[in-house]
């Protein structure tokens, strides 16, 4: 009876401490596929599809507070270059993105995604010009997806400190990630932090932050990485998420 416990106890040791599964991220959802685009809902619903553990996206708010999906700071609208942050939504809504879609809002995004239910939604919140517009948006998105019942199936990542503290504070429960690379694990942990969500070369740079992160309980995400050389050396390193363009090739490569 001793031995069969004994023996149940390792099994279930090894069980849960032994070679944990990699995860793919779709950057900026799956989009190099027909009729998707980077932070389209086409590319949200394609994530899904192919059936990876999350969707990254990004977003901003508007200068009339609605918060609005895209990359950049700036968008082009015939011809001329308007600052995101400080045009209202009526005109970013009058952008086209390259499959045809207008600009999503993060509402469309999260209706959407209600849908999408293989997948995780990974919101990276875009470094704004005030801590007054993050703060806002921060507070707007939090609450759509609370409305949505979606707080089980969303995780944060931002390049910016204040966007970092104010999930903490607004949504103490949700995994919120690191993006700057400049922090160790041993900050991030003391800050309360899931883990840190730093670049290929952060990484190549700093492997050893890979086991440190994971011995203080932190969990390592790593973008953008496509090359087949950077999938390997970061599949060789254990990280955990592997944020990619090429979710395919990565899929691939972890079932060898
Ligand atoms: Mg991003």
């Amino acid at each position: 009876m001793k031995g069969l416990s004994l023996t149940l106890i390792l099994f279930f040791l090894l069980g849960t401490t032994g070679t944990k599964a990699q995860e793919i991220i779709a950057h900026r959802g799956y989009w190099k596929t027909e009729g998707s685009t980077q932070n389209s809902i086409a590319s949200l619903k394609k994530a899904n599809e192919i059936n990876v553990y999350g969707s990254e996206v990004d977003i901003w708010l508007s200068s009339d507070g609605v918060p609005v999906v895209n990359h950049d700071a700036d968008v082009t609208l015939d011809g001329k270059k308007l600052i995101v942050e400080e045009t209202p939504y009526a005109t970013l809504r009058k952008v086209k993105l390259s499959n045809g879609e207008p600009l999503p809002t993060v509402e469309e995004y999260l209706d959407t995604f209600k849908d999408c239910k293989n997948i995780k939604l990974i919101i990276e919140f875009k470094t704004h010009t005030s801590k007054d517009n993050e703060d806002e948006l921060a507070r707007k998105v939090i609450n759509m997806v609370n409305d949505r019942g979606l707080q089980n199936r969303v995780e944060y990542i931002s390049f910016g400190i204040n966007f970092v503290q104010q999930v903490k504070r607004l949504a103490p429960e949700a995994p919120v990630y690191y993006l700057n690379g400049d922090l160790t694990p041993q900050i991030l942990k003391k800050m309360g932090l899931t883990g840190l969500d730093y670049s290929r070369n952060v990484i190549k740079k700093n492997p050893q932050w890979v086991a440190e992160a994971h011995d203080l309980g932190l969990k390592v995400n790593v973008w953008t990485v496509n090359t087949p050389e950077d999938i390997d050396r970061m599949i060789e390193l254990k990280v955990d998420y592997i944020t990619t363009d090429e979710p395919l090739l990565v899929r691939e490569k972890l079932s060898k």
